[in-house]
């Protein structure tokens, strides 16, 4: 092999078929010369980068730098130096260099040091270059991919951990724009306004704009670019959204962006949100729209997914609230009020805060009933209950025990404290006008109080039956006042009163 490289012949053979398997390899060649800098490129190699080869074939090491992407450049000044340290003599980079049309191609560059001077310093090293940037745009597109599996399943668990929108949002916002190289993002929710018309809430939006900043706000009006994606349920690219005659309807408040890209969030082809994004560097192509498509699709089962459990939530809620409140009034019904006295009766006698349980009963009650009307017995019971909600603290319990019954708990209150805020209960009842027709009546109430005592009440029933006992005298003893029931309280509670017609609450 050696004697026939050695012949002239041979030797243009042998150049020729190098020539060809780099040609077909699709390889350019480079030769670079340590002393004098410069950098020798072949034909292949300049074609590769756009030029006409026989323009350029020599170029000086920074000329050649200039050319490469400068996020890059440090790759080859280290493998310069590397073969200057004589730490190898083969280097195989990649880097991205700047076609002659602007843009940047990949290129791996495989380097052998072939030939060094008498003291050992390097002198020449020749090298292939091949254009891999189909393969490392492939990379990309699969690096983009497996980013967007992460967002999904990031966006899984932040719905499902988040139960505030807004917190889940915000969570995706930076690999979202991440992933899609844009500088604004948001996520929209549709939700029904109040007339059931179909309105816009942004729970929040990147920090870039700075418009809302973190703030949510909420669309109603649709006539605005995120608002239209919404509306017609459809996809919306705008490319040069700054350029004079082409003037997108900005939603309020938010800047005016160079692009913007709205997209969909559907559930069963019904527009549930949208993602925005804007401020790209590059042009909204249908290569992001595709990769971004999943995520959509994502999200739409997840709004839709929150929304159900939003409406079981108020359904619940709607179902405990009216299983506990009492409907003419909104206070807490017989029901709920014995539920709250136990609780309240367990905390005071393992804390030993003093407890007081009242037991309120409108005077003469049926008498307003027959001269005024049962509507107006309605709105007096209506406003007993408005004064005490407003009386009492909010660690106190008012409720509706009967027909014109109501019951009161006050924790942590001294014996004279509830009687002063009882009184003041009395006291404003009876100072309320209440306006029936042309007429003006004022209502009374009787009320009867017990404070806990640690040796006798067990059970908030006993308390409720000494509470009836001093109500009981309150009757008696005139109406319209507040008798305390005391320990040594002699007088019978479970007679039945002949004057008044009132009788026990059920209690005995
Ligand atoms: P006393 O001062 O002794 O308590 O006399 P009273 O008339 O208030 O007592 P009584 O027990 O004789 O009458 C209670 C009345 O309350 C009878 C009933 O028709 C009326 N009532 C009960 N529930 C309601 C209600 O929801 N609305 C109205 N308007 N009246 C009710
Ligand atoms: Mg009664
Ligand atoms: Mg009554």
């Amino acid at each position: 092999m050696l004697a026939m490289n050695a012949h002239p012949e041979a030797d243009r053979i042998t150049q020729e078929r190098l020539q060809l398997a780099l040609e077909s390899a699709q390889m350019g060649t480079w030769d670079f010369d340590f002393q004098n800098q410069d950098r020798v490129i072949n034909h292949r190699t300049a074609s590769m980068l756009g030029f006409d080869p026989d323009d350029v074939t020599q170029t000086t090491v920074d000329s050649w730098l200039s050319l490469v992407h400068p996020e890059d450049r440090h790759k080859i000044v280290e493998a310069t130096q590397i073969y200057r340290k004589g730490l190898s003599d083969i280097i195989s980079i990649e880097y991205r260099v700047r076609h002659r049309l602007g843009h940047y191609i990949w290129v791996q560059s495989y380097g052998k040091l072939v030939e060094r001077d008498h003291r050992g310093r390097p002198k020449r090293v020749v090298g292939t270059l091949r254009d891999i940037t189909e393969q490392k745009q492939r990379e990309v597109v699969q690096q983009k991919q497996r980013q967007l599996l992460d967002l999904i399943n990031q966006a899984h668990a932040t719905f499902l951990i988040n139960h505030d929108i807004k917190d889940a949002c915000e969570a995706l916002f930076a690999p979202l724009l991440r992933l899609s190289e844009c500088q604004f993002g948001l996520i929209g929710v549709v939700r029904p306004n109040e007339q059931g018309a179909p309105s816009l809430v942004v729970p929040t939006m990147s920090i870039s704009t700075q418009a809302h900043g973190h703030q949510s706000c909420e669309y109603l009006d649709l006539n605005n670019l995120f608002g239209r994606v919404v509306s017609a349920n459809e996809t919306i690219v705008v490319q040069d959204g700054l350029q004079h005659g082409v003037r997108p309807i900005w939603p309020e408040g938010v800047q005016p962006m160079s692009n913007f890209l709205g997209l969909p969030i559907r559930f069963d082809n019904e527009v549930v949100g949208l993602i925005g994004l804007g401020e790209r560097a590059q042009d909204f192509d249908q290569a992001i729209l595709d990769l971004l498509m999943p995520l959509a699709s994502t999200l739409g089962t997840l709004i839709h997914a929150r929304r159900q459990e939003e409406a079981r939530m108020e359904a619940e809620q709607e179902w405990l609230r009216l299983a506990t409140e009492d409907t003419l009034t909104g206070l807490p019904n017989r029901r709920h009020f014995f539920d709250v006295a136990e609780t309240c009766l367990l905390q005071t006698r393992r804390y030993g805060n003093p407890m007081t349980v009242a037991l309120l009963d409108l005077d003469n009650f049926k008498q307003i009933n027959d001269t005024y009307g049962h509507s107006t017995g309605d709105e007096v019971l209506r406003v007993l209950a408005d004064i005490l909600r407003q009386a009492l603290r909010d660690s106190d319990t008012p409720a509706r025990i009967g027909g014109e019954e109501f019951a009161v708990i006050l924790t942590s209150t001294s014996l004279e404290d509830s009687v002063n805020a009882l009184e003041r209960i009395r006291a404003t009842l009876s100072l309320t006008p209440i306006h029936v027709d042309k007429r003006t009546l004022h209502a009374t109430v009787s009320i009867g109080a017990v404070q806990w005592d640690p040796d006798t009440h067990e059970h908030v029933h006993g308390m409720l039956q000494q509470a009836d006992a001093a109500l009981y005298r309150a009757k008696r003893r005139g109406r319209n006042r507040v008798e305390v029931h005391q320990p040594f309280d002699t007088e019978p509670f479970n007679e039945t009163p002949q004057d008044t017609g009132w009788g026990l609450l059920g209690l005995a």
